[in-house]
């Protein structure tokens, strides 16, 4: 397998070498000047690329090919063409033109806007994103090739989740060369984000899947009573794999090296049932595609095992959810990670000015990062003690916190705490150099040696609109730093009073403390701190005056953009809850109620059976029972009831009034309903419970 490992990866992608290997090197040095400068592409280029592309493709046994885009539906989309064009003769030859490969046009009607584009305007553009590299996929419809594209509508806004990042990273990037000239790095012509996407899914039987209609519809369950152990042994965490999710695991890997994707770690969670897969990071453009492939490799893999993948972020109630840690740093074209802090950050001054940035930026825009890590999933999981906290915070550590306590204390930092060795006891085992700081796993924007990783993000989510934000927020803080500093008289005490006064007036942000503790959430509101509880209360801050006034500063989203990613989130959130809803309201009506009135019915029966046949025998256990479920099927039938009103109530309203709606109205009437299911599912005959409970679901892999 070593040797394979080195043949396989990257065998579906062309990358670089294949580039190197199959075009002319003026052709290939014009393409690689566009990638890395953004400068544009001559069409006869194209052309050739495009030709290369195709004879590549075609000798893999490729018949289409698709422009692969990222709507705002968070997903993928794709439409193939065959290479296919008909000859005078009759026949056909495989054609693949420069233009093809640049822009596609997609109808872009199906597709969220937000009222960007009203459905008679249905013009979709997709163009070729020249920076992450086109790549092969075989399914059942054959081997296709896939053409990474950003997606815009006839007026040129962006209509998906990649054109923004690609505008964010070079905010960044232009902002990060001009702070680095100040510290006489003008060697540095361009930064970029590095990214690295820790994935947690969950991995379940089809067939028990398959019997769960809101599993099918909605992605996680919406009834189930808690089995008797859950995750409290904490015997599955790191556990070796069960076999079944070992092969899983190993075709996904082998799947994801051929797209060139740095699949590295793999690891059971904490949950029964639960894994992780975190790759190698990469830039943030290429991370983006790669999590969505990874996603997608997941799931397909998974069905071929007779498995499901679950990626939504809360599954099942009363164990943990899933997330994805995005870390996150600022790495320059020469190679130098300006998130690295060294041996003794106290002296590395441009370390501290970036690393102030970042604090200033999350600070000033808690609520639009914690926004960008919301879904209506993440609702079950931020602040509820398992994942990050709903309120933003940083933490840094103690060698830091250390050396930002003196800087802001004394305005000079005179040392870094150092980490020592870590003795553990016994002699042969070697001697470990301890890290200057432990971990804090509540926290949810932990800095972690030479990264920020940002904790909060859901496990469905693309990792474009987090890496969106941060990008464009640590710009925003970049580019006053070097507003103040390009007029600086004395650059080196400009620098010191403006890294004094920032993270004065920033600390509050910095947080080391427990993140799920009670005392946090009054500390963080003295500290005022945003406590945005929910998606639908985060949403209008992307329509705020500060968002549209920083997005729209850097060209990443305009004021028009804004408004219609906001109406978008809040469709996004009502349309789940509404499906929810309905796929509860069927659950109960057709399985749970039926199977309680015939397990009462049994009773019932063997009530009058006994009573017939001896008349002084004691059935009180029976009536005991009887009555329970009864009360317990009036319960139901009583929220049932409520709740089909409320799901007709909302559909009578749109936009951020339904979300509201759905969110404070049927939201809690969905929970009331599962009640009394769930205390059924516990007295009810296993023989007569219409679907798999969740000790099937979670510990019969
Ligand atoms: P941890 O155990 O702290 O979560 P890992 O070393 O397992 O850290 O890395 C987690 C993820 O972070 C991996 O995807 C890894 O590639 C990524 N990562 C490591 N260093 C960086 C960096 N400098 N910038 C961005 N991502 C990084
Ligand atoms: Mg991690």
């Amino acid at each position: 397998m070593a040797e394979k490992l080195t043949e396989i990866f990257g065998a579906d992608v062309f990358n670089e070498a294949t580039m190197t290997e199959r075009l002319p090197k003026k052709v290939f040095a014009a393409l690689k000047k566009t990638i890395k400068n953004g400068e544009e592409l001559d069409p006869e280029i194209a052309d050739i690329v495009a030709n290369a592309m195709k004879d590549w493709a075609i000798e893999r046994g490729a018949t289409h090919y698709t422009h692969w885009f990222q709507p705002m539906t968070g997903i993928t989309a794709e439409k193939h063409d065959s290479f296919i064009n008909p000859t005078s003769d009759g026949k056909i030859i495989l054609e693949f033109s420069g233009k093809e490969l640049i822009k596609g046009e997609p109808d872009a009607s199906s597709f969220p806007s937000g009222g960007l584009r009203a459905t008679f305007e249905a013009r979709g553009y997709t163009a070729w994103d020249c920076t992450s590299p086109a790549f092969l996929r075989e399914d059942a419809a054959g081997v296709t090739l896939c053409i990474p594209t950003a997606f815009c509508s006839y007026t040129g806004e962006a209509l998906d989740k990649k054109t923004p990042l690609l505008r964010s990273m070079e905010a960044i990037s232009d902002q990060a060369v001009r702070i680095l000239k100040l510290f006489g790095h003008d060697e540095v012509k361009s930064v970029s984000c590095s990214v690295g996407p820790e994935q947690e899914y969950f991995i379940i039987d089809k067939a028990k899947y398959l019997k769960r209609e809101d599993l099918i519809f909605t992605g996680r369950t919406l009834f189930g009573a808690q089995p008797p152990k859950g995750q409290e042994m904490e015997d599955h965490y790191f556990g070796s794999l069960k076999e079944r999710i070992a092969s899983f695991m190993k075709e996904v890997n082998e799947e994801c090296w051929k797209l060139g994707i740095l699949a590295k770690t793999q690891h059971n969670e904490v949950a029964p049932a639960q894994h992780e897969l975190a790759p190698i990071y990469s830039t943030a453009n290429i991370a983006t595609d790669h999590n969505q492939l990874v996603m997608e490799i997941m799931k397909k893999v998974a069905n071929r095992h007779g498995l499901v993948c679950l990626l939504h972020e809360k599954p099942f109630a009363g164990v943990n959810g899933s997330g994805k840690h995005d870390n996150w740093s600022i790495v320059t074209d020469t190679g130098k990670n300006l998130l690295d802090p060294g041996k003794t950050p106290h002296e590395n001054i441009q370390f501290l000015l970036v690393l102030t940035a970042v604090i200033k930026a999350v600070d000033e825009n808690a609520d639009l990062l914690r926004l960008s890590a919301s879904n209506a999933g993440n609702d079950h999981r931020l602040g509820a003690n398992e994942a990050p906290p709903a309120i933003i915070s940083i933490f840094l550590g103690e060698q830091l916190e250390d050396v930002v306590k003196q800087l802001v204390e004394t305005g000079d930092a005179k040392s870094s705490k150092q980490g020592g060795k870590l003795n553990i006891g016994v002699h042969t085992l070697p001697e470990l150099k301890k890290d200057a700081t432990d971990r804090n796993r509540t926290s949810p924007f932990a800095f972690t040696g030479n990264k920020f990783e940002f904790r909060m993000v859901g496990s469905s989510m693309s990792i474009a609109g987090p890496n969106t934000t941060l990008n464009t927020i640590v710009a925003d803080a970049l580019c006053e730093f070097a507003d103040e500093l390009e007029g600086a008289e004395d650059f080196d005490i400009a620098v010191h009073d403006l890294i004094k006064k920032t993270l004065t007036e920033h600390q509050r942000i910095i947080f080391n403390g427990n993140g799920y503790s009670d005392e946090w959430v009054e500390e963080a509101e003295r500290r005022g701190l945003p406590n945005l509880r929910s998606l639908v209360e985060a949403i209008p801050a992307m329509t705020s005056e500060r968002a549209i006034k920083i997005f729209s500063k850097f060209n990443v989203l305009s004021e028009v953009e804004l408004h219609s990613r906001a109406e978008i989130e809040f469709e996004a959130y009502s349309k789940t809850i509404n499906i929810e809803a309905k796929t509860m309201i069927e659950m109960a009506n057709k399985l749970f109620i039926p199977a309680a009135i015939k397990y009462a019915s049994g009773l019932a029966g063997s009530i009058n059976t006994i009573k017939a046949a001896v008349p002084s025998v004691d059935v009180s256990v029976q009536e005991g029972l009887l009555k329970e479920t009864s009360s317990l099927l009036a319960t139901a039938k009583a929220s049932l009831d409520k709740l089909q009103a409320a799901v007709a109530e909302a559909a009578e309203k749109e936009g951020q009034e339904q979300a509201v709606f759905f969110k404070k109205s049927v939201f809690p009437i969905m929970d009331e309903l599962r009640k009394p299911i769930d205390a059924l599912e516990l007295i009810v005959d296993k023989e007569i419970w219409p679907v798999p409970t969740y000790g099937d679901l979670l510990f019969e892999v």
